[in-house]
């Protein structure tokens, strides 16, 4: 096939790019540098099937290949990095999503949206399951990602519904791995670079609240199995291993040898209390499910991280996102 992925020099991008050439696969990466980083993709260069266009993607595209598939992951993903780029994070949504499913129709290829849990926002209902339509603050901080990615889903259903296109939806829950930039502010790259350092973690607000980390290789797979089928979704892609967060900063400190300890600091804004995918639909219509657990990813991560020189990066002490106490 060939695969025009968009967001492929990003954390996810670019493992699916190598999944995808792997398997015999040509891909055409599109990406703007704004989260995404040339050196994820630096070793996939010297492939014959892969081709990098530096390109933004709410611009008019220029694709001058035949597309089997399109992927569109460009976005900036961190509540970090979408705090920094609220209106590119709309953009990127909306005329984005818009290029790409156009993209997809001239071409009669399979268009594939990564969209988020985050469509659940702040869930009134635990565990998620796709036929939850979510509680999102439309205006609160988080709202630019949040709504963007729900305006992309309506989209894509629009084009299916109206264009006859060949669409699918996936929701990805947090996803962790090699490659995520130590200063993205995620909770797993924050976490592992501060305990490397020896540094104190900080963990927001009391820790309680939960997450459901997916390591990305369990992630890509469902993500190729989406590409390969024709089924719309949504499908909930995500890990239901759930913990507190300060459960996991404890596990990052022993998995690391760390003796940095905690550091508390207040929750951000609207920060989501709970969240674990029901993953029922997935298992059936992809015959998709995790295999690596957490403690196993996170000591592939940690390896990783141990790896590169710019753990030096540091994350910020504060959240950009707010603090609601
Ligand atoms: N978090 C934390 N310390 C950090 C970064 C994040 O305690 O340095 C918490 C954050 O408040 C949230 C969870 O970890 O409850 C996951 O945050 P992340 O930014 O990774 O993703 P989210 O799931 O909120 O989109």
């Amino acid at each position: 096939m060939r695969v025009v992925v968009s967001g492929g020099c990003g954390f996810l991008g670019s493992h699916l790019c190598e999944a995808l050439l792997r398997r015999g696969d040509q891909v055409c990466c599109l990406d703007n540098f704004s989260s995404g980083r040339a050196s994820n993709v630096a070793h996939l260069l010297s492939e014959p099937g892969f081709v990098c266009t530096p390109s933004d993607v709410t611009q008019q595209l220029r694709v001058n290949v035949d597309v089997d598939a399109v992927v569109h992951l460009a976005s900036p993903a961190s509540p970090l990095d979408y705090a920094r780029h609220p209106l590119e994070t709309l953009a990127v949504g909306s005329r984005g999503t818009e290029n790409l499913l156009r993209l997809a129709v001239r071409h009669q290829a399979r268009f594939v949206l990564a969209s988020t849990s985050e469509v659940y926002g702040d869930p009134a209902v635990h565990p998620q399951d796709e036929d939850y339509w979510g509680h999102v603050n439309p205006v609160g901080p988080r709202s630019v990602y949040d709504e963007a990615k729900r305006f992309a889903e309506a989209l894509t259903m629009a084009y299916r519904r109206s264009q006859g296109a060949d669409t699918g939806i996936v929701r990805i829950f947090n996803t962790y791995g090699p490659r995520m930039r130590a200063d993205d502010g995620r909770v797993v790259s924050t976490f592992v670079s501060q305990a490397l350092d020896g540094e104190a973690l900080t963990v927001f607000g009391d820790g309680s609240q939960t997450r459901s980390l997916c390591y990305v290789d369990d992630l890509i797979r469902g993500l190729l199995a989406m590409v390969d089928t024709d089924l719309p979704g949504p499908f909930n892609l995500g890990n239901p291993s759930e913990r507190t967060v300060r459960e996991l900063a404890e596990l990052v400190l022993r998995l690391t040898g760390s003796d940095g300890g905690l550091r508390f600091l207040p929750l951000p804004v609207d920060d989501p209390v709970r969240r674990r995918p029901v993953i029922t639909r997935a298992r059936e219509g992809l015959g998709w499910s995790p295999r690596v657990p957490v403690e196993a990813g996170l000591r592939r991560t940690v390896a990783w991280f141990a790896a590169q020189s710019d753990t030096s990066v540091r994350p910020p002490a504060h959240s950009p996102v707010g603090r609601s106490s």
